[in-house]
């Protein structure tokens, strides 16, 4: 996949951790110029352009793809990555709480999806990728409010394809399984016992371990290049067989 997007801007959100600093440096490594779109951009690998932006906030995101544009001249990629988590049942999360997280993980991608059209539309190479996560589809226990983000985050990817297919605008989305970023790191490191904890989470993966944050950066890359120019409203999965084994990450 070398030098597959050079000419072309990709914008990553939550691109300074985890998933989104692996598809930042996978996009740079194929020739994209990069910009990153996060609450915490500073440290970014060298030749990436960072830009201090929270998805819930419109006048940031905003701010943030003109800026692209101001630096690049356009934007042809847009991975829609940032995400949080939330745990609990129904019963657990109130009104303040889905509303936070909703905001964030759904239409966080709405807004930057918003800002970014114009610019797609005068792309010849127009993609849109969105973090998405087994959690769409797997019923995961206590995870009601997150996996239902998940679940529109699918909707939104085969909906926004249909809109514009006949723009020359692609939209795909991944979904992981359990990844091994930061994210999974803090939540390992609230256990009793971390390592015992890592290892019984590895082992509760078909493929006995973590699914790597590159390996995601992999399948992003595909879909976001036009090595995938005929491939929209679609999803792959980088779960290690979860899906397919019809499993879920309990
Ligand atoms: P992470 O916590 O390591 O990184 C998330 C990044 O997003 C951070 O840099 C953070 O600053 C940024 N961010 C958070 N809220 C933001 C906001 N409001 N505006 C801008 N930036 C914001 O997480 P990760 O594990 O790399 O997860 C990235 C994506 O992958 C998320 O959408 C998550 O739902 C999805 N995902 C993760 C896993 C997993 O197991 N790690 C599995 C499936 C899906």
């Amino acid at each position: 996949m070398s030098q597959e997007l050079s000419n072309l801007t990709a914008v990553i959100t939550g691109g300074a951790s985890g998933i989104g600093a692996a598809i930042a440096t996978k996009l740079q490594a194929m020739g994209a110029n990069i910009a990153v779109l996060d609450l915490n951009p500073e440290n970014l690998p060298e030749g990436q352009l960072g830009f201090k932006c929270n998805v819930s906030d419109d006048a940031s995101v905003k701010a943030a793809i003109d800026g692209t544009v101001a630096a690049f001249g356009g934007v042809d990629i847009v991975v829609n990555n940032a995400g949080i988590g939330a745990i609990g049942t129904v019963e657990d999360n109130d009104d303040a709480e889905w509303a936070r997280v909703w905001d964030i993980n759904v239409v966080g991608m709405v807004r930057v999806s918003r800002a970014a059209m114009p610019h797609l539309r005068k792309s010849t190479a127009a993609a849109i990728v969105n973090t998405c996560s087994i959690a769409a589809t797997a019923g995961l226990p206590a995870r009601a409010l997150y996996s239902a983000t998940k679940g529109a985050v699918l909707s939104l990817t085969q909906a926004m394809a249909a809109d514009h297919l006949r723009e020359g605008i692609r939209v795909n989305c991944v979904n992981p399984g359990t990844a091994d970023t930061p994210w999974i790191g803090r939540l390992m490191d609230q256990a009793d016992d971390p390592v015992a904890e890592r290892a019984a989470l590895n082992a509760r993966q078909p493929h006995g371990r973590l699914v790597s944050a590159d390996e995601v950066a992999g399948a992003v890359a595909y879909l976001a290049s036009p090595l995938s120019g005929s491939t929209t409203g679609t999803s792959i999965a980088v779960d290690g067989g979860m899906q397919a084994l019809r499993l879920r990450p309990a």
